[in-house]
């Protein structure tokens, strides 16, 4: 089956912030193709795109997995022609506590990844002479957060990364962005106390965490048409917690 719809492809889309840009795309056109890390993960994302998407298993830490499921899409779907590098864990802890697998775990769950899959997707772009790869990066790239030395590394590495795939692939007019979330209103920031959470409102401006929708918005204009002049940049969404 070949799709009239162009195909987006968006990792970790069972819950949180990847779930919400899995149904933003959607809204606006796309054939959503979207991530678990459990079959049962992926048959729910399958019943709920019902005949706008498909869900897949995907465990980005797997090269082999990320080869197989790109072809599995292109020859079932077409090519990726979206992008969205969603799928993340936080592993913290102080520096001095942190063990070598936690530092390698968050470095290949988010940069490695972002690497292997952009790598994998380009080609079928590069024919279109069109793409779009988002990556979601974080605040704590710029604003730093004791316990995250891991996870900081790997989303400034992803910045970093970015900026030079922007550079090398605009003349097939792809584009390569990242999106810095602040402090979404997720099960990865749930798992904080509530003052935790209360003393991380009171440092942004608008005096609440933000919702994954905002990130979804934010992902379907960098997406669209209107963002077609737009390469190498991070769009922060915050709320006003680091302004750049
Ligand atoms: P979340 O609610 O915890 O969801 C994480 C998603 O990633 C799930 O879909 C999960 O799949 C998937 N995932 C986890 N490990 C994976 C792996 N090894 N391979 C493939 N998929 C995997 O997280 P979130 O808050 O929505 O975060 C989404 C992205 O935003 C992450 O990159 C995160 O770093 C970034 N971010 C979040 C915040 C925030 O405040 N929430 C702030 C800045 C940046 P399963 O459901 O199958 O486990």
């Amino acid at each position: 089956m070949t799709q009239e719809r162009k195909v987006a492809l968006v990792t970790g889309a069972s819950r949180g912030i990847g779930a919400a840009i899995a149904q933003q795309l959607i809204q606006d056109g796309y054939f959503v193709v979207g991530t678990a890390t459990s079959e049962s993960g992926a048959e729910k994302i399958s019943a709920t795109f019902a005949e706008n998407g498909a869900g897949r298993v995907l465990d980005v830490r797997d090269g082999a997995a990320i080869d197989a499921l790109v072809t599995d899409i292109e020859q079932n779907f077409g090519s990726v022609m979206i992008l969205v590098n969603n799928a993340g864990i936080t592993k913290d802890n102080l520096l001095l506590r942190m063990s070598e697998d936690d530092w390698d775990d968050i470095l290949n769950i988010h940069l490695k990844a972002v690497f292997r899959l952009s790598k994998r997707v380009l080609k079928g772009m590069t024919k279109a002479r069109f793409g779009r790869i988002i990556n979601i990066s974080s605040v704590v790239a710029h604003f730093a957060n004791p316990g995250q030395a891991n996870y900081s590394a790997a989303k400034a590495g992803i910045e970093a990364f970015s900026r030079s795939l922007a550079k090398e692939m605009g003349s097939r007019q792809i584009t390569v962005n990242c999106i810095a979330p602040g402090f979404i209103a997720t099960e990865m920031t749930e798992q904080l106390s509530e003052d935790i959470r209360k003393k991380m409102s009171d440092q942004v401006a608008l005096s609440r965490f933000g919702e994954p929708k905002d990130i979804a918005n934010a992902v379907s204009f960098l997406a669209s048409d209107k963002a077609s002049y737009i390469t190498g940049t991070v769009l922060h969404v915050n709320g006003g917690l680091y302004m750049a």
